[in-house]
Protein backbone atom coordinates (compact mmCIF):
# COMPACT_ATOMS: atom_id res chain seq x y z
CA UNK A 1 0.00 0.00 0.00
CA UNK A 2 0.84 3.69 -0.60
CA UNK A 3 0.49 5.22 2.31
CA UNK A 4 1.86 9.06 1.35
CA UNK A 5 -0.95 8.33 -1.50
CA UNK A 6 -3.64 6.79 0.45
CA UNK A 7 -2.75 9.97 2.98
CA UNK A 8 -3.30 12.61 0.74
CA UNK A 9 -6.35 11.41 -1.01
CA UNK A 10 -7.81 11.42 2.87
CA UNK A 11 -6.73 14.65 3.55
CA UNK A 12 -8.47 16.24 0.62
CA UNK A 13 -11.91 14.63 1.59
CA UNK A 14 -11.59 15.38 4.85
CA UNK A 15 -10.51 18.90 4.35
CA UNK A 16 -7.68 18.50 6.07
CA UNK A 17 -3.79 19.95 6.14
CA UNK A 18 -1.89 16.51 5.11
CA UNK A 19 1.12 17.64 7.38
CA UNK A 20 3.32 14.51 7.89
CA UNK A 21 2.05 11.57 6.92
CA UNK A 22 2.65 8.36 8.83
CA UNK A 23 1.71 4.54 8.81
CA UNK A 24 1.69 2.59 12.16
CA UNK A 25 1.16 -1.05 11.83
CA UNK A 26 -1.95 -1.68 14.16
CA UNK A 27 -2.74 -4.88 16.12
CA UNK A 28 -4.91 -6.52 13.45
CA UNK A 29 -7.84 -8.48 13.45
CA UNK A 30 -8.28 -11.84 12.22
CA UNK A 31 -9.57 -10.79 8.53
CA UNK A 32 -7.64 -7.59 7.63
CA UNK A 33 -4.53 -5.66 7.78
CA UNK A 34 -5.06 -2.48 10.18
CA UNK A 35 -2.54 0.58 9.92
CA UNK A 36 -3.24 3.43 11.94
CA UNK A 37 -2.47 6.74 9.33
CA UNK A 38 -1.71 9.83 10.90
CA UNK A 39 -2.25 12.92 8.58
CA UNK A 40 0.03 15.77 11.24
CA UNK A 41 -2.36 15.38 14.22
CA UNK A 42 -4.94 13.46 12.77
CA UNK A 43 -5.03 9.85 13.16
CA UNK A 44 -7.50 7.35 10.96
CA UNK A 45 -7.75 3.83 11.20
CA UNK A 46 -7.32 1.85 7.94
CA UNK A 47 -8.07 -1.57 7.20
CA UNK A 48 -6.98 -3.19 3.86
CA UNK A 49 -7.33 -6.17 1.86
CA UNK A 50 -7.42 -7.69 -1.47
CA UNK A 51 -8.74 -5.09 -4.06
CA UNK A 52 -11.68 -7.91 -5.19
CA UNK A 53 -13.09 -7.44 -1.29
CA UNK A 54 -14.21 -4.01 -2.00
CA UNK A 55 -17.53 -4.94 -1.27
CA UNK A 56 -17.37 -6.46 1.99
CA UNK A 57 -16.03 -2.94 3.38
CA UNK A 58 -18.50 -1.24 1.45
CA UNK A 59 -21.09 -3.88 3.23
CA UNK A 60 -19.16 -2.66 7.00
CA UNK A 61 -19.62 0.64 5.67
CA UNK A 62 -23.36 0.20 4.97
CA UNK A 63 -23.46 -1.36 8.55
CA UNK A 64 -21.45 1.01 10.61
CA UNK A 65 -23.79 3.71 9.13
CA UNK A 66 -27.12 2.08 9.58
CA UNK A 67 -25.90 1.58 13.46
CA UNK A 68 -24.44 5.45 13.52
CA UNK A 69 -27.92 6.62 11.91
CA UNK A 70 -29.73 4.36 15.10
CA UNK A 71 -28.26 6.99 16.95
CA UNK A 72 -28.19 4.29 20.44
CA UNK A 73 -24.36 3.72 20.69
CA UNK A 74 -20.99 4.61 19.51
CA UNK A 75 -19.48 3.19 16.14
CA UNK A 76 -16.72 4.20 14.32
CA UNK A 77 -17.23 6.70 11.47
CA UNK A 78 -16.29 5.84 8.34
CA UNK A 79 -14.36 8.60 6.33
CA UNK A 80 -13.95 6.80 3.10
CA UNK A 81 -13.87 2.94 1.05
CA UNK A 82 -11.67 2.44 -2.00
CA UNK A 83 -9.16 1.04 -3.97
CA UNK A 84 -5.61 2.24 -3.75
CA UNK A 85 -2.57 0.83 -4.73
CA UNK A 86 -4.44 -2.34 -6.05
CA UNK A 87 -5.57 -3.08 -1.91
CA UNK A 88 -9.20 -2.02 -0.86
CA UNK A 89 -9.81 0.08 2.20
CA UNK A 90 -11.48 1.27 4.52
CA UNK A 91 -10.78 4.30 6.34
CA UNK A 92 -12.60 4.54 10.04
CA UNK A 93 -12.69 7.45 12.74
CA UNK A 94 -9.30 6.29 15.28
CA UNK A 95 -11.05 5.81 18.37
CA UNK A 96 -8.52 5.57 21.71
CA UNK A 97 -10.22 2.11 23.18
CA UNK A 98 -9.91 1.61 26.84
CA UNK A 99 -10.79 -1.70 27.66
CA UNK A 100 -14.18 -3.30 28.30
CA UNK A 101 -17.32 -1.60 28.10
CA UNK A 102 -19.59 -1.14 31.45
CA UNK A 103 -22.27 -3.90 31.29
CA UNK A 104 -24.95 -1.67 32.13
CA UNK A 105 -24.14 1.40 29.67
CA UNK A 106 -24.05 -1.68 27.49
CA UNK A 107 -26.87 -3.15 27.95
CA UNK A 108 -29.11 0.50 27.61
CA UNK A 109 -27.31 1.15 24.33
CA UNK A 110 -28.44 -2.10 22.84
CA UNK A 111 -31.42 -2.35 24.72
CA UNK A 112 -32.37 0.94 22.18
CA UNK A 113 -30.21 -0.13 19.10
CA UNK A 114 -32.70 -3.44 19.15
CA UNK A 115 -35.66 -0.88 19.66
CA UNK A 116 -34.92 -0.06 15.83
CA UNK A 117 -37.05 -2.12 14.09
CA UNK A 118 -38.07 -2.54 10.32
CA UNK A 119 -40.69 -4.19 8.80
CA UNK A 120 -38.79 -6.90 7.31
CA UNK A 121 -35.78 -9.23 8.31
CA UNK A 122 -32.78 -8.74 6.24
CA UNK A 123 -30.49 -5.63 5.36
CA UNK A 124 -30.03 -3.50 2.73
CA UNK A 125 -26.70 -5.48 1.26
CA UNK A 126 -25.01 -8.87 1.88
CA UNK A 127 -22.09 -8.80 3.88
CA UNK A 128 -19.59 -11.17 5.62
CA UNK A 129 -19.55 -13.19 9.11
CA UNK A 130 -15.35 -13.67 9.48
CA UNK A 131 -14.21 -13.79 6.10
CA UNK A 132 -17.66 -15.93 4.73
CA UNK A 133 -20.15 -14.23 2.63
CA UNK A 134 -23.53 -13.63 4.74
CA UNK A 135 -26.84 -13.07 2.79
CA UNK A 136 -29.37 -11.43 4.08
CA UNK A 137 -32.19 -11.23 1.29
CA UNK A 138 -35.60 -9.32 2.72
CA UNK A 139 -38.03 -11.51 4.13
CA UNK A 140 -41.33 -11.28 6.23
CA UNK A 141 -40.60 -14.92 7.99
CA UNK A 142 -38.02 -14.91 10.51
CA UNK A 143 -38.20 -19.09 10.75
CA UNK A 144 -37.24 -19.31 6.98
CA UNK A 145 -35.05 -16.38 7.18
CA UNK A 146 -32.51 -18.44 10.15
CA UNK A 147 -33.46 -21.80 7.98
CA UNK A 148 -32.02 -20.98 4.59
CA UNK A 149 -30.12 -18.17 4.67
CA UNK A 150 -28.26 -18.93 8.17
CA UNK A 151 -28.16 -22.58 8.91
CA UNK A 152 -29.02 -23.76 5.51
CA UNK A 153 -26.46 -21.55 4.27
CA UNK A 154 -23.48 -22.61 6.55
CA UNK A 155 -24.53 -26.34 6.07
CA UNK A 156 -24.04 -25.98 2.16
CA UNK A 157 -20.93 -24.75 2.68
CA UNK A 158 -19.89 -27.42 5.45
CA UNK A 159 -21.34 -30.37 2.52
CA UNK A 160 -18.77 -28.57 0.12
CA UNK A 161 -16.13 -28.47 2.78
CA UNK A 162 -16.43 -32.23 2.84
CA UNK A 163 -17.21 -32.41 6.35
CA UNK A 164 -19.47 -36.03 7.28
CA UNK A 165 -22.54 -36.22 5.95
CA UNK A 166 -23.45 -36.95 10.05
CA UNK A 167 -23.04 -33.37 10.54
CA UNK A 168 -24.74 -32.23 7.02
CA UNK A 169 -27.54 -34.36 7.64
CA UNK A 170 -28.69 -34.02 10.89
CA UNK A 171 -28.05 -29.71 10.59
CA UNK A 172 -30.88 -30.28 7.73
CA UNK A 173 -33.03 -32.26 9.65
CA UNK A 174 -32.96 -29.69 12.20
CA UNK A 175 -33.44 -26.59 10.26
CA UNK A 176 -36.54 -28.32 8.62
CA UNK A 177 -38.10 -28.41 12.31
CA UNK A 178 -37.24 -25.01 14.01
CA UNK A 179 -41.13 -24.29 14.12
CA UNK A 180 -41.46 -26.14 17.44
CA UNK A 181 -38.30 -23.39 18.88
CA UNK A 182 -40.67 -20.26 17.95
CA UNK A 183 -43.69 -21.93 19.87
CA UNK A 184 -45.71 -18.31 21.00
CA UNK A 185 -42.80 -16.30 20.12
CA UNK A 186 -42.64 -14.09 17.26
CA UNK A 187 -39.17 -12.23 16.47
CA UNK A 188 -39.25 -9.21 15.40
CA UNK A 189 -37.04 -7.37 12.96
CA UNK A 190 -34.59 -5.22 14.98
CA UNK A 191 -31.40 -3.92 13.93
CA UNK A 192 -28.44 -5.94 14.63
CA UNK A 193 -25.01 -5.87 15.09
CA UNK A 194 -24.61 -9.60 13.81
CA UNK A 195 -20.81 -10.24 15.05
CA UNK A 196 -21.22 -9.45 18.58
CA UNK A 197 -18.55 -11.21 20.23
CA UNK A 198 -16.62 -9.57 23.16
CA UNK A 199 -13.40 -8.64 20.57
CA UNK A 200 -16.38 -6.31 19.03
CA UNK A 201 -16.92 -3.66 21.87
CA UNK A 202 -14.94 -1.51 23.32
CA UNK A 203 -14.99 1.60 25.41
CA UNK A 204 -14.10 4.91 24.11
CA UNK A 205 -11.83 7.47 26.33
CA UNK A 206 -15.54 8.98 28.01
CA UNK A 207 -16.44 5.62 29.17
CA UNK A 208 -19.27 4.89 26.40
CA UNK A 209 -19.57 1.71 25.03
CA UNK A 210 -18.29 1.17 21.56
CA UNK A 211 -19.25 -1.55 19.09
CA UNK A 212 -17.05 -2.19 15.63
CA UNK A 213 -16.62 -4.28 12.93
CA UNK A 214 -20.42 -5.54 12.68
CA UNK A 215 -22.22 -8.26 10.12
CA UNK A 216 -25.75 -5.98 10.47
CA UNK A 217 -28.93 -6.88 9.48
CA UNK A 218 -32.59 -6.92 11.40
CA UNK A 219 -32.86 -10.10 12.79
CA UNK A 220 -34.15 -11.44 16.40
CA UNK A 221 -32.89 -9.23 18.86
CA UNK A 222 -32.18 -12.80 20.97
CA UNK A 223 -29.48 -13.56 17.51
CA UNK A 224 -27.55 -10.74 19.30
CA UNK A 225 -27.60 -11.45 22.50
CA UNK A 226 -26.78 -15.52 22.25
CA UNK A 227 -23.91 -14.21 20.12
CA UNK A 228 -22.43 -12.27 23.61
CA UNK A 229 -22.63 -15.74 25.68
CA UNK A 230 -21.09 -17.48 23.16
CA UNK A 231 -17.33 -16.59 23.70
CA UNK A 232 -17.84 -15.30 27.23
CA UNK A 233 -20.56 -13.89 28.66
CA UNK A 234 -21.53 -10.01 29.70
CA UNK A 235 -22.49 -11.05 33.56
CA UNK A 236 -26.19 -10.63 34.97
CA UNK A 237 -25.52 -7.06 35.36
CA UNK A 238 -25.35 -6.76 31.57
CA UNK A 239 -29.03 -9.08 31.16
CA UNK A 240 -30.61 -7.41 34.77
CA UNK A 241 -30.12 -3.60 32.39
CA UNK A 242 -31.13 -5.13 28.93
CA UNK A 243 -34.27 -6.36 30.41
CA UNK A 244 -35.38 -3.38 32.11
CA UNK A 245 -35.36 -1.69 28.39
CA UNK A 246 -36.46 -4.89 26.11
CA UNK A 247 -37.81 -7.31 27.76
CA UNK A 248 -36.65 -11.16 26.88
CA UNK A 249 -38.68 -13.86 25.83
CA UNK A 250 -38.53 -16.94 28.35
CA UNK A 251 -37.60 -19.27 25.54
CA UNK A 252 -34.17 -17.22 24.80
CA UNK A 253 -32.48 -20.31 26.49
CA UNK A 254 -33.26 -22.55 24.21
CA UNK A 255 -33.26 -20.31 21.12
CA UNK A 256 -29.80 -19.10 22.20
CA UNK A 257 -28.10 -22.48 21.01
CA UNK A 258 -30.07 -22.16 17.83
CA UNK A 259 -28.69 -18.84 17.06
CA UNK A 260 -25.24 -19.96 18.02
CA UNK A 261 -25.06 -22.74 16.05
CA UNK A 262 -24.52 -20.63 13.05
CA UNK A 263 -21.32 -19.21 14.29
CA UNK A 264 -19.93 -22.09 15.60
CA UNK A 265 -20.84 -23.53 11.85
CA UNK A 266 -19.38 -20.91 10.66
CA UNK A 267 -16.25 -21.33 12.51
CA UNK A 268 -16.33 -25.13 11.49
CA UNK A 269 -16.19 -24.15 8.08
CA UNK A 270 -13.64 -21.03 8.49
CA UNK A 271 -11.17 -23.27 10.37
CA UNK A 272 -12.37 -26.83 10.89
CA UNK A 273 -11.11 -29.10 13.87
CA UNK A 274 -12.98 -29.00 17.08
CA UNK A 275 -15.99 -26.70 15.72
CA UNK A 276 -17.26 -29.64 13.73
CA UNK A 277 -17.33 -31.71 16.66
CA UNK A 278 -18.86 -28.74 18.36
CA UNK A 279 -21.80 -27.82 15.60
CA UNK A 280 -22.49 -32.01 15.49
CA UNK A 281 -23.17 -32.17 19.67
CA UNK A 282 -25.35 -28.58 19.23
CA UNK A 283 -27.28 -30.18 16.39
CA UNK A 284 -27.92 -33.50 18.42
CA UNK A 285 -28.79 -31.66 21.42
CA UNK A 286 -31.33 -29.49 20.01
CA UNK A 287 -32.66 -32.11 17.84
CA UNK A 288 -33.65 -34.02 21.65
CA UNK A 289 -35.72 -30.79 22.05
P1 LIG B 1 -10.99 -7.21 11.35
O1 LIG B 1 -12.00 -6.66 10.39
O2 LIG B 1 -9.70 -7.57 10.71
O3 LIG B 1 -11.54 -8.32 12.23
P2 LIG B 1 -11.43 -5.27 13.47
O4 LIG B 1 -12.39 -4.29 12.89
O5 LIG B 1 -11.98 -6.28 14.41
O6 LIG B 1 -10.59 -5.99 12.30
O7 LIG B 1 -10.27 -4.43 14.16
C1 LIG B 1 -9.12 -5.06 14.70
C2 LIG B 1 -8.68 -4.35 15.97
O8 LIG B 1 -8.32 -3.01 15.65
C3 LIG B 1 -9.78 -4.23 17.00
O9 LIG B 1 -9.78 -5.30 17.90
C4 LIG B 1 -9.49 -2.93 17.69
O10 LIG B 1 -8.60 -3.14 18.76
C5 LIG B 1 -8.80 -2.11 16.63
N1 LIG B 1 -9.74 -1.15 15.98
C6 LIG B 1 -10.76 -1.45 15.15
N2 LIG B 1 -11.40 -0.34 14.74
C7 LIG B 1 -10.75 0.70 15.33
C8 LIG B 1 -10.93 2.12 15.29
N3 LIG B 1 -11.91 2.68 14.57
N4 LIG B 1 -10.10 2.89 16.02
C9 LIG B 1 -9.10 2.32 16.75
N5 LIG B 1 -8.88 1.00 16.81
C10 LIG B 1 -9.70 0.19 16.12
Amino acid sequence: MNWQSLGLRLARHLDLPPGEIGAIPARGGDINRSVVLELGEHRIFVKTNRAQLLPMFEAERAGLDAIRRSATIRVPGVYMTGVESGLAFIALEFIDFSGRPDPARLACALAAMHSNFEDRFGFECDNTIGSTPQPNPLSDDWIEFWRLHRLGYQLELARQNGFGSRLVDAGYRLAENLGGFFDDYQARPSLLHGDLWSGNQATDAAGNPVIFDPACYYGDHEADLAMMELFGHPGDRFFDVYREHFPIDAGYGLRRELYNLYHVLNHANLFGGGYAAQALRMIDGLLRH
